[in-house]
């Protein structure tokens, strides 16, 4: 979506390298659309990332980290696909590790719902930082809708469709359910 994670993301990464710390940064391996082990934001910056999935142990990655210095902070990109388990192991680093976890995603799928990670990161997490985002009307866009190959509002389908042509744009709640609506009809 064009609400700026990714750039908020490599900004906050470049904050703490800047300050010679360093960070882990993961995305989300069915995040494909630039290539694996990549975060791009749409204004040109970018970062090598470590590939996470639904088997990936942040504890284990965290443990395995080397380095000379002190791992300060870890990003995560597409948090919405990190399963609840994996949200529980960030929360245990930042209780147990005073390691911070940033996590950067979505709240819902085009159809309206909770994404796993989203759901227990609004459970646990310790602090929300809005990015906003404006819809065509110019209300705050909160929704996703799912977009066909000619642009139409696809109402039904799997949470998290790979491979496909289709894209996703953001609206306010209002134009996210007339789409909906108009693309049951
Ligand atoms: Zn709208």
């Amino acid at each position: 979506m064009n609400a700026g994670k990714s750039t908020s993301l490599l900004q906050s990464a470049h904050n703490y390298r800047e300050q010679g710390m360093e960070v882990m940064l993961f995305t989300a391996a069915i995040d494909d659309r630039f290539g694996k082990g990549v975060i791009k934001s749409r204004i040109g910056l970018s970062s090598d990332a470590i590939v996470f999935d639904h088997t990936t142990n942040f504890i284990e990655q965290v443990d395995a980290y080397k380095s000379d210095n002190k791992l300060s902070c870890l990003l995560v990109d597409e948090a919405q696909f990190l399963t609840a388990a994996q949200v529980n192991q960030l929360a245990e680093l930042v209780d147990t590790r005073n390691l911070p976890a940033l996590c950067y995603g979505i709240r819902t799928d085009f159809q309206g719902e909770l994404f796993e990670g989203s759901a227990r990161l609004l459970a646990i997490a310790d602090k929300f930082v809005e990015l906003k985002t404006v819809c065509t009307c110019g209300r705050k866009a909160t929704m996703t809708v799912r977009l066909d190959e000619q642009g139409r509002a696809i109402a039904a389908g799997e949470q998290v469709e790979i491979g496909g042509n289709e894209r996703y744009d953001s609206k306010c709640r209002r134009h996210h359910r007339e789409l909906m609506q108009q693309a049951q009809q």
